[in-house]
């Protein structure tokens, strides 16, 4: 299906189905039985000069608006959640270094980010903090021309993997947010640092979320990523990019669920106008693809807010990844209740999409804490509206 979405380039959303179609298809559901990392697929993306589109040619990225990655990934996501999640995680970790990384760290890292040669991962969840960053407790104390890091982190994507992880430590825990400060670790000449087991989980099975161990993790000053206490900001900075692909992925899964239900459909016949005792069934797939097709239109224009405001448009993006990835959820269960009892089956594929969906309501931020952003906005505007008379 093209998109007609005028900021979206059709041949870049041409070759993600090329390689959708050639490796990721085919292997997603044996990536989810095996919970096996989706190495193949990340590798035809990164060939392809595909592996971190939103970054720019000069670093070996493809520079695409927003609105082209948000739509390539939603396509990766309908097709396999694991590969979406681990694909979208090399993005939010080249994000943050090209924003604020060395010009050493850009050069070395983006590139081999984008060629697929390095995995990359991004480090701000800890057992005790994550929705509240004040609360982090991984502390960089720095001793001369080193900092020495302690303290654990959890749930990081591709932490098992990463070549490179871009880490959110405090240099101060009693500093709150104004403590948090961003590093580069290169993870081949890390020692005091230990990757956990991939844990086992709902979906997205081949996508490996792990905790992260820092016992006297010793790392030069040169690792930091802009000044201390300057984290925060850039982590706000990078949660606009990542909502998105969370919201993305919703609209995905929704698609992939629908997409299996229209196959299953067709095969028996059911969406022939003569059939007119599957008109439930049709009217449903009717009513489910107008859900689909409004919130990719949402999408679309988040993105292009992205693209075009000066501010990071916090709310939008907020709202956009409720919506989505709400819509993912609840779209992927109308299709496995659709299937009846073949909504159950492996093989044919819904029950997948409705795993893999769950979790992108929780991750990125929870849906929960979303709102919070868009009441807080509520309450702002409407004050500034009140004060403007
Ligand atoms: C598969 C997966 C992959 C992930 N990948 C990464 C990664 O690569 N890097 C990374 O750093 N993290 C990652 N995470 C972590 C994820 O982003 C966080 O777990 C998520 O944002 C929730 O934050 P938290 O863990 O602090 O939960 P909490 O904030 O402790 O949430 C617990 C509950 O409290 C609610 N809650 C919290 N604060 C408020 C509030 N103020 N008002 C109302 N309700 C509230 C939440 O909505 C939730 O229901 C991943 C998680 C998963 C499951």
């Amino acid at each position: 299906m093209k998109s007609q979405w005028a900021s979206v380039d059709p041949d870049v959303v041409d070759a993600v189905d090329r390689v959708i179609e050639r490796t990721i298809e085919p292997q997603a559901a044996a990536v989810d039985i095996a919970a096996e990392f989706p190495t193949a697929g990340l590798a035809d993306l990164a060939e392809s000069g595909l592996g971190v589109m939103l970054a720019p040619k000069s670093l070996g990225g493809a520079e695409t608006s927003t609105a082209t990655y948000a739509e390539a990934l939603s396509r990766i996501a309908a097709a396999c959640g694991s590969t979406s999640t681990v694909y979208m995680t090399q993005m939010h970790c080249a994000h943050p270094i090209q924003l604020q990384g060395s010009p050493d760290q850009i050069q070395t890292w983006v590139p081999r980010l984008c060629d697929g040669s390095a995995v990359g991962s991004i480090a701000l969840t800890e057992p005790g903090a994550g929705s509240d960053v004040g609360a982090m407790r991984t502390v960089a104390r720095r001793e001369g021309d080193e900092y020495v890091v302690n303290g654990e982190k959890t749930f990081i994507s591709n932490g098992d993997r990463a070549d490179v992880i871009v880490l959110f430590a405090t240099v101060d825990p009693s500093r709150g947010k104004g403590g948090v400060t961003a590093f580069l670790l290169e993870t081949a000449v890390l020692a005091g640092f230990e990757a956990g087991a991939p844990m086992k989980k709902l979906g997205q099975k081949g996508a490996s979320t792990v905790a992260l161990s820092f016992q006297d993790c010793r790392i030069p000053v040169a690792a930091r990523m802009g000044a201390e206490g300057e984290g925060y900001a850039l982590l706000l900075r990078s949660v606009t990019r990542s909502r998105i692909s969370a919201a993305a992925q919703g609209v995905g899964f929704a698609q992939g669920a629908f997409d299996s239900v229209v196959a299953w459909a067709m095969e028996r016949d059911l969406l022939s106008s003569k059939v007119a005792e599957a008109q439930d069934l049709q009217f449903d797939l009717a009513r489910l693809r107008g859900e689909i097709t409004a919130a990719r239109a949402m999408l679309m224009s988040v993105s292009d807010q992205v693209d075009q405001s000066l501010d990071e448009p916090v709310a939008e993006v907020s709202l956009l990844k409720m919506h989505c990835t709400t819509l993912g959820t609840r779209v992927a269960a109308s299709c496995v209740e659709l299937l009846g009892p073949d909504g159950d089956r492996v093989s044919v594929g819904a029950e997948r999409r409705l795993r893999d969906a769950k979790i992108a309501e929780i991750y990125d931020g929870t849906n929960q804490v979303q709102s919070m952003l868009v009441a807080r906005d509520t309450r702002l505007t409407a004050a500034r509206e009140t004060a403007a008379g």
